[in-house]
Formats: structure tokens, sequence, C-alpha cells
């Protein structure tokens, strides 16, 4: 046995050894006898692609390859980057990929390495993929490269192919959007940027995504049109709209007008793929009979859309075969059409901007209208393109909990012929959650709808926060349980507010991320990256509990990390919740408790444990009124503040007495939440009013307190509808909850 075992062994060894002798070095000890070669007739991006793989191989071993033509370099010592007749010789069973394919290979042949795709992505695509994967390169954001230095890399067989997932992968990040280099890296193609030497054309690595939105409006505007054409407008309750409405689609004008009017823009502006002839921004669809008879035809304001858009579709066919028209399912149209089917070159774009975002579409109620409007599109429609949100744009720092849905969603769009993904993130600021981790997760799934989502966020925490990964694992994990438990869903407009929040997540999330910036201290770098992230969780603490927020100095270090970033801009569209906003009300709640006096302690007699309470009935708009004219209809004792009516009751409110045992001589913080009103009475002394007619509303506010006995009163009234009292305290001490019981006794 055991000899066998040891020839096993010995084989196995000398299997190794001779393919070490057999195979090839790229780079020892600083030295290489290899060279980079491209075709003089390689396009821009090939050539940028073996800048690149200069530029990075140099990166890692410290030796500069030279950059040659076809016939320099040593056979057998060779990088040849571009699908040329040299990777034509060697791999006669390949053919020549298309230019826009972004398709790639790469592999050795003999001591050769090829590497080739479509001329405009997929050669550079595929000199990242060997970077990536064999020699351990990362682009984790347009600032955080790394090339792992190495002393030699060996190769014997090499092979790789690989193919988009999504063919148009539009990463709407702002580090990505402004930075073609990384962009590319990512393999993201969809980038509007420059070219740096002006010239006309698209930057290396970029493709041509999407010309226009809403371009309806841009081919016939009311401006130029109305006046002598009325009727190629909207029909609104018997007249043509002259303002920014919709086009009457039935007429055969307005047809003609948009096939040339597109066709002109597809010959001025030719590196596009999809050409917008979409509907405008707004809900005033044509009345006319015509428009209407179609409407009924093809079951719904979708399907007149389909059959005026097929039109423009087989219009620019012929003489733009690679092409396609783009329209919406949007609002109004948003629904799939019957009896009627888009051409095969037309895309529908389709927007999720409705959904939740936390759970897979199939699996969320929110989301159910949502997923059938994508199969039905699915089963109808050849080619999707998709509109996602992705981040918070209420305020863009608020936790937004993606990570584990992110990818079913992208593979239902998959599954349901989405050519192209646009995913909307942090286009305007720096400050949404963890931006790195969210615009390099999703370039990675975009380009492989199935990656490892798990491996994905252990290679990106650990490569980009160094020894503070592990930290931020914790965080994710955190946010997994509490913001993701049983019952929380939320879409692209959530608010600091929202009710997956909860005190926990605040105070455990201040103090991994704490603790995640002393595992970097002394790197700037990392400690800087952490720091970002601090931003939402100063933000949260101020909100949610603003003496802990003031004690931890949350308000000073969000005020120091505005500034040490650069940030101005926290929203998308509501200025009035922009930086200065929360620096002037953070200020303003540090003096209010500073200057918040102190109650002095009552000489009161105590009875029992409890609280007092006092029903009244009637129909009350304030509990000044509930006092004045409620009627007393039941009195008795309870150990803690709350009520127990059910949702049916209405037109009902308490006032509850207690007496109060406080400890700590400090500041303490009360939080209420009620429906309808409700005020809060301490030594006699209002120190908190929520009161009026209204739904559910917050209110929190400091009272400064001696230690020994306080009188404390709660006046609450439901109005009608729903009912709800919640009463919170954060203590001196730390403590967070409701009212210990053990501290309330009845008064005597
Ligand atoms: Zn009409
Ligand atoms: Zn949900």
């Amino acid at each position: 046995m055991y000899t066998k075992k040891l020839l096993f062994i010995l084989s196995g060894f000398m299997l190794f050894m001779l393919s070490a002798c057999t195979g090839n070095d790229l780079f020892q000890n600083g030295k290489s006898e290899y060279s980079i070669v491209v075709s003089d007739e390689a396009s821009e991006t090939e050539r940028y692609a073996a800048q690149e793989l200069q530029h990075w191989i140099a990166e890692v071993s410290g030796v500069e390859l030279p950059i040659t033509g076809l016939d320099g370099g040593k056979e057998g010592k060779r990088l040849i980057v571009g699908f040329n007749p040299l990777v034509e010789k060697l791999m006669p069973e390949k053919g020549k990929p298309g230019d826009r394919d972004d398709a790639f290979t790469w592999c050795n042949k003999g001591g050769d390495l090829l590497f080739w795709g479509g001329s405009k992505r997929g050669t550079l695509y595929s000199v990242y993929s060997f970077l990536e994967e064999e020699l351990g390169c990362r682009w984790y954001s347009s600032q955080a490269s790394v090339a792992p230095k190495r002393d030699s890399y060996h190769f014997s067989k090499l092979y790789r192919h690989e193919e988009p997932g999504i063919i148009i992968r539009d990463n709407c990040y702002l580090d990505v959007r402004e930075n073609a280099a990384f962009s590319a890296r990512m393999r993201n193609n969809f980038i509007r940027v420059p070219r740096p030497d002006g010239a006309e054309g698209l930057v290396a690595g970029s493709a041509e995504g999407y010309w226009g939105v809403h371009a309806m409006g841009y081919f016939i505007s009311p401006n130029e049109y109305y006046k002598e054409h009325p009727e190629y407008f909207s029909l609104i309750d018997g007249k043509r709209a002259s303002e920014y409405a919709q086009l009457c689609l039935s007429n055969p004008e307005v047809l003609a007008i948009c096939i040339q009017k597109v066709k002109d823009v597809m010959r001025r502006e030719p590196d596009y793929l999809i050409y917008s002839m979409e509907q405008n921004d707004n809900m005033k669809p044509c009345q006319c009979d015509a428009c209407q008879a179609l409407v009924k035809k093809y079951g719904g304001e979708s399907g007149i859309m389909v059959w005026f858009v097929n039109q423009v579709a087989d219009a620019v066919k012929d003489e733009f075969p690679d092409k396609f028209i783009g329209t919406f399912a949007y609002q109004y149209t948003r629904h799939a059409p019957k009896d009627i089917k888009p051409r095969e070159n037309v895309v529908i774009r389709l927007c999720s901007i409705e959904c939740c975002m936390l759970h897979p579409y199939d699996e969320c109620e929110q989301n159910l209208s949502f997923q059938k409007d994508l199969e039905d599109w699915g089963a109808l429609a050849p080619h999707l393109y998709i509109w996602d949100y992705t981040t918070d744009f209420l305020l863009y720092c608020t936790p937004t909990p993606n990570w584990w849905a992110l990818q079913s969603h992208i593979q239902s769009y998959r599954d349901n012929h989405a050519i192209g993904l646009m995913e909307e993130g942090d286009y305007q600021t720096i400050t949404c959650e963890l931006r790195e981790l969210h615009a390099w997760l999703l370039s990675k799934l975009l380009w492989n709808p199935d990656a490892d989502v798990e491996a994905l966020i252990l290679d990106f925490t650990d490569g980009f926060y160094g020894a503070a990964g592990p930290y931020i694992r914790q965080y994710l994990d955190l946010e997994k349980r509490i913001l993701l438990r049983e019952g929380m869903h939320t879409g692209c407009y959530a608010s600091l507010w929202h009710d997956m929040f909860t005190p926990e997540f605040i105070t455990e999330g201040r103090r991994l991320l704490t603790e995640a910036k002393a595992a970097v201290s002394g790197n700037e770098e990392l400690v800087a990256r952490v720091e970002k992230e601090e931003l939402a969780l100063c933000l949260l603490q101020m909100e949610h509990l603003p003496l802990d927020g003031l004690k931890s100095g949350a308000d000073e270090l969000f005020a120091q990390l505005v500034k040490k970033f650069g940030v101005k801009k926290m929203t998308e569209f509501q200025p009035q919740y922009d930086v200065d906003y929360w620096l002037e009300k953070f200020s303003k709640l540090r003096r209010t408790a500073d200057e918040t006096p102190l109650l002095p302690a009552q000489d009161l007699k105590t009875g029992e444990k409890g609280v007092k309470w006092t029903r009244y009935e009637g129909k009350f708009k304030s509990t000044v009124e509930m006092l004045s004219n409620g009627k007393v209809t039941a009195q008795g004792t309870r150990p803690a503040i709350g009520i127990d009516e059910t949702d049916e009751a209405d037109h009902f409110g308490y006032v509850f007495e207690t007496i109060a045992k406080v400890e700590t001589e400090g500041l303490y913080e009360l939080r209420v939440k009620s429906d309808d009103g409700c005020v809060v009475l301490v030594d006699g002394q209002n120190v908190l009013d929520n009161d009026g007619s209204h739904s559910v509303v917050g209110r929190t506010e400091f009272i400064r307190l001696a230690k020994g006995l306080h009188r404390v009163e709660i006046r609450y009234f439901d109005d009608h509808e729903g009912q709800t009292l919640e009463l919170q305290i954060s203590t001196p001490e730390g403590y967070q909850g409701t009212l210990p019981e053990a501290n309330l006794y009845l008064p005597e």
C-alpha cells in the first residue's frame, strides 16, 4: 500500500516538475524576455489595452515590457493584444469578433499569451480579466487600485473566455461616471465623458449606450409646431394641448416627422446603440377618437405607443440594421399591451421606481405588480432596458441594505431579455452609504449576474478597507439582522425615520465603525474610507437619540467630516435637507441641551408602585379640549403608561399620572410617538407638546432632572382612525427604553 501511495505522490511531483520545466515565466526577479505586441491596424482602445497591460505588469513585477508591432518580439515570448493576423495564425479555429462584441478570450499558445475580443472594448476587458485573475490586480474605486508585488509569474496552460450578462452596463455612480479609466476597468461600458483631447468620439472602453430621453417632446415641440399644427398634440378635454403634453400618435404627419428627425440624429451621431423615441414626462396622452381606438385595439396606452414606435423602427431598419429604437414603459404605459409585439429592433425601457429594494421581485408583496409587468413585457418584447434604482434619493447617505437583493433583481432583468441596465446611484454626491461597494458590486453583477456575492463582498471589504474589513462585514451583518427583519420594506425614497432604524442598530453601528477606524489608525487613507460611513450613523444618532449623539459628539464629528470631504449636497431633489440644514439643526440642539434648566426634586408622598389613569370620552381636537369638554368614564391604576384600545376605538383619551423616582441628576431625553395628540408635563411644566389631531408623529425633547421625586403627567387623546402612544427615554446612565416600572409610584 505504502509503495503505491508513494509512487502516486512521486508521479504527481514529477508531473509538477515537468510542467514547471515546460511552462513559461512571464517575469522573474525583476527580469523578463517578453514584449507586448500590437498591430499597427489595432483600434485606439486596443493600443490603450497594450499600455494598460504594460503599466500593471510593471506595477506587479517592476519590469516594463516593450510595446512593439506585429513583427517585433520573440516567438514564444509575446503578449499579443487584439485580434490580428498573428492570432489568426496561432488560433486558426477562432473567427474575428465583431467590433462591438464585449466578449473576450485570453489564453496561451506555447509561450505566447493572446488577448482578444471586440476592438472597441472586448480586447481591453481581456487584459483586465487576466490582470485580475492571474496577477491579483484589483480596481476597487477610481482611487483604490491594488497591484500585489511578486517576484515571478509562471504559466503553462491558460484559457479563459467570458461574455457579458448584460450588454449595456450603465453604472450610474459618481465615481464611475467621472472616471473613464476606472469605468473601463470595471467593464462598465456606458459612460458620458468627453475625450481628454476634445476630439469627436468616445474614450477608450466606453460605449454608445442610449441617445436621449423623452425625445418626442424634443422632436415635436409646441414652440415649433403648435401655431401651424395644433393637431399634432394631445387632445385633452376637447382642446389640443399647447403646453408640454404628449403627441397625437395616430396622426401620420407626426409619425413622418418623428421618423425624419430620428434619422437625422442617427446620421449625425452614429455611435449610439439605442435612439430614444420616448413619451414626454407627464400623464397627458391624447384623447382623440383615432388615438383612443388604437388604445382600445391594443389593450392600453402602451399599445398605441408600441404601434407608433414599431413604424419608426421599420423605417430606420434598412439604413441602421444594428441599431435600436427605444421607448418607455413608464407611468401610464407601464403595463404591457395586448395583440401587438415590439419589433426586433425596438427596446422597451422599464422603470423600477416604485419597487421595494430589499427583496427579490417575486418574493415581496410590494413588488408583485412590477414583477408582473416585467414578466409580461419580457414575454412580449425581444429586448428590455431597465432603469433601476439602487440607493436612497431622499437622503443619499441613508443605509440601504439592498446588498442581498441586487443579484436577484439583475437576474430577473436578464431572464426577461434586458439588454441594458441603468443602475441609478449617487450620481450627485459622495455621501451614499458604502458607495464604493455599491458601485463595485453592481459592476461585477452587470458583467456576471451569477457571480458569488458573498465572495465579492469579502474580496472588496478586505481589499478596500484593509484591517477594517472584518468590522465592515460585521456592520453588514448588523444591517441584515436588524434592517432586514421581518416586515421591513423600503423603496428609493426612505427617510432617516424609516421604521427599520432602531436604537440598537444606531448604537451598535456607531460602535462598529469606531472600532473599524481604530483597526486602521495611522493609515490616513483607510481611516478616511471608514469615516465617510460615519456620516449616516451620526445623522441617525442625532435624529433618533440626540442625547447619545451629543454625548458621543456625533454632531461635531458630522461637522468635521462634511468639511473634510467637502460635502454640500446630500439629497437629489430636496435642497432644504443639504448639509447646512443639519449643521444648523445640530448646533441648535446642542444649545438647547446646554440651556435646559434643572427641574428641582419635589417634596412628594408616594404610594404603591404604578400609574393612575383617567379615561375620557368625546370628540376632541386637542388635549385642552379633552380636559374641558370630555366626559370622565373610568379611572384605575396600571403598572406602566400605555393604551390597550383596539384599532376600531375612536374619540377617547387618557390622563396618566405617576411619580417618577430619578436616581441620577442630569439631562434626560424624552421621545414620544403619538396618534393623535399628546402632551407631557413634569412637575407641572409642559416639557413636550405633540398635541393636535394628527396621524403618527414623533417628537423629542430634553429635560434636566435633579435626583429625587418628580410628578409626571401624560395627556393623550385619539380623534379618529389609528391610535398610538409610545413614550421612551434616554437617561444619563445610558438606559434607553420605556419609563421603567420599578421607578413609578402612584401619587397619594
Ligand atoms: Zn390623437
Ligand atoms: Zn420588500
